[in-house]
C-alpha cells in the first residue's frame, strides 16, 4: 500500500469529522502552518516537469536530501529524455546512488524516458491519468507533479499526510491512494491547493508518528485519535515514518 502500513491508521473506526469540523481543521492548519506549496523550478525559473517526474521516481524509499543529491548528480549528466537515453544504466546508477535502489531506479528512468519519447512526444502529461500511465509513476507521484509543478489544486498523499489525515478523522482510509481520493472529496475547495503542505508540515512538527505532541496540539479538541486514546500510540503500531 504505497509503502504505508495500514495498521497505523489510527483514526480507523473512530468516526469521521463532519464537514464544518473538517473546515475548521484546515482553517487552523492554515493559521498555524503558514506557507504555500513550493513550486519546483527549472533552470530558468520555469517549472521543469521532466525533472519533477524523475525526482519523484527517485524519491521512493529515499530521504529528501539523498533524493536531491541524486537528482543533481543525474541532471549534471543529462537534462532531457533523449540525453538520458544516451547514458548507460551503469552511468545512471552511479549518478543516482545516494537515493538507494539505484540499479532498479536506473532501469525505471530508462523506461520512463522511452515512454515519454515514444508515447508522449517528449512532453510530460498534465493529467493524473497521463502521468500514471508513465512507467514507475503512481498516484502519489502524479499528484505531487500536478500540485508542485503544474499548480493544480491537489492534495498529494505521502506518509505524513496519510497518517495525519487519518488520525484527525478527516478521512478513514487504509491506503494512501484511497486517502488521496477521500481528501479530494472531503477537504474544502479552498484548502485543496495548500492542504498537502499544511498537513505535511503538521505531520513533521506536531503529529509525528510515534509520539504525537498532543499536549501542544491546536487540533486536540477536534482530533478523533486524541479523544479515543489520549494521544497514546499503541506499542504494536509500527513506525510509519518510512521515507516515501
Ligand atoms: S491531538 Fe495528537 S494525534 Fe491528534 S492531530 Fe494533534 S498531535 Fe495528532
Amino acid at each position: 500500500m504505497d509503502g504505508m502500513d495500514a495498521s497505523v491508521v489510527a483514526g480507523e473506526g473512530r468516526g469521521l469529522l463532519d464537514a464544518p469540523e473538517v473546515d475548521e481543521v484546515f482553517r487552523r492548519l492554515e493559521q498555524n502552518m503558514p506557507g504555500r506549496t513550493p513550486t519546483a523550478k527549472g533552470p530558468k525559473d520555469q517549472p521543469d516537469p521532466f525533472r519533477s517526474v524523475v525526482s519523484c521516481l527517485l524519491s521512493a524509499q529515499s530521504r529528501d536530501a539523498n533524493t536531491a543529491a541524486a537528482v543533481r548528480g543525474l541532471f549534471a549528466l543529462a537534462k532531457t529524455p533523449d540525453e538520458m537515453l544516451t547514458l548507460t544504466d551503469e552511468e545512471v546508477a552511479r549518478a543516482i546512488k545516494p537515493c538507494g535502489l539505484y540499479n532498479m531506479k536506473a532501469k525505471s528512468i530508462r523506461r520512463l524516458c522511452t515512454a515519454l519519447i515514444e508515447e508522449h512526444d517528449r512532453v510530460v502529461p498534465q493529467t493524473r491519468e497521463g502521468l500514471m500511465s508513465l512507467p514507475g509513476i503512481g498516484r502519489k507521484c502524479a499528484d505531487i507533479v500536478l500540485s508542485f509543478t503544474f499548480g493544480a489544486d491537489v492534495i498529494a498523499v505521502d506518509t505524513h499526510v496519510f497518517r495525519v489525515s487519518n488520525r484527525i478523522g478527516i478521512v478513514e482510509e487504509k491506503t494512501a491512494d484511497r486517502t488521496a481520493a477521500a481528501l479530494e472529496r472531503r477537504a474544502p475547495p479552498w484548502a485543496q491547493h495548500d492542504g498537502h503542505f499544511w498537513l505535511l508540515q503538521f505531520g513533521k512538527a506536531v503529529c509525528v508518528s510515534r509520539r504525537p505532541r498532543c499536549e501542544r496540539c491546536f487540533l486536540a479538541d477536534l482530533c478523533r485519535f486524541y479523544s479515543a486514546t489520549g494521544g497514546r500510540v499503541g506499542p504494536t503500531q509500527p513506525d510509519n515514518e518510512t521515507p516515501s
